[in-house]
């Protein structure tokens, strides 16, 4: 519209599992070769794509389609930006080693500016214990109880709880308010638990929060890969229900 960038429309069920739809299921190894297979493929099906044009009143639409691909897991991201080991930031390259040293991190720019168009992982319970999104909801709405149970500063856990809200609300935000309150916590970790190093996850999010909201052009809330989550159960189900059990050879 007028070369701004206006929404004309905002999808008001982003991210809902009961609106996405597999592309194709495949049933093969996760290996690096067939992930990158995949992106390229769905990265030709989207260069492919023609325009859609509307006529609106004697004034005629044309829509480009983009790929935006943020329904991912880290390892994922990791495969496609080559990046060497999971103890790495696929967006600055930094290792784990380097999570601490703030002020070294701050100069640090992207390896790659497309890379920030991946969104954000919102940093997940390992899958080894009975953590799971209910009980990190809880975690984080009660930061006192929580504090006494784990040990962990109260004020870390409002923090870390307050961040991930923001990321998840669906809303605009702003990216240096943003920035502030994501170093500030940044730097109360480090001064607590220097001794922990920061997982990449919240590394992305604390460190490289704030590049991704300015970049996309949608709350970062509508970019989750909840559906694709949501989604391993019915894996699940086809894998039970839907393939062959014994030997094509008698
Ligand atoms: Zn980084």
């Amino acid at each position: 519209m007028s070369g701004k960038n206006t929404a004309v429309w905002v999808n008001p069920m982003t991210s809902s599992p009961k609106w996405c739809r597999p592309i194709r299921i495949r049933y093969v190894k996760e290996t690096a070769p067939v992930v990158q297979e995949e992106f390229r493929r769905m990265k030709m099906e989207i260069s492919n794509l023609q325009p859609t044009f509307l006529d609106l009143q004697n004034n005629s639409i044309s829509i480009q389609h983009r790929m935006l691909f943020t329904m991912a897991d880290v390892k994922i991201m990791n495969i496609i930006t080559s990046t060497p080991s999971n103890k790495h930031c696929y967006i600055c390259r930094a290792s784990t080693a380097l999570f601490h040293n703030l002020s070294e991190l701050q100069n640090m720019t992207p390896v790659d500016e497309e890379f920030l168009d991946f969104g954000l992982n919102k940093p997940r319970p390992g899958s080894a214990n009975s953590n799971d999104g209910n009980t990190a909801r809880r975690f984080f709405k009660n930061p006192r109880v929580a504090s006494e149970i784990t040990g962990v500063s109260e004020e870390l856990i409002t923090r870390l709880g307050n961040l991930l809200v923001a990321i998840s609300c669906g809303k605009f935000l702003d990216a240096e308010r943003f920035q502030r309150y994501a170093y500030k916590t940044a730097q109360l970790y480090v001064k607590k638990y220097g001794w922990y190093r920061m997982p990449p996850t919240l590394h992305k999010l604390l460190l490289h929060g704030h590049e991704v909201i300015q970049r996309s052009q949608f709350p970062i809330g509508h970019l989750s890969e909840e559906p694709q989550e949501a989604l391993n159960k019915e894996i699940l189900r086809m894998r039970r229900n839907h393939t062959r059990k014994c030997s094509r050879y008698i």
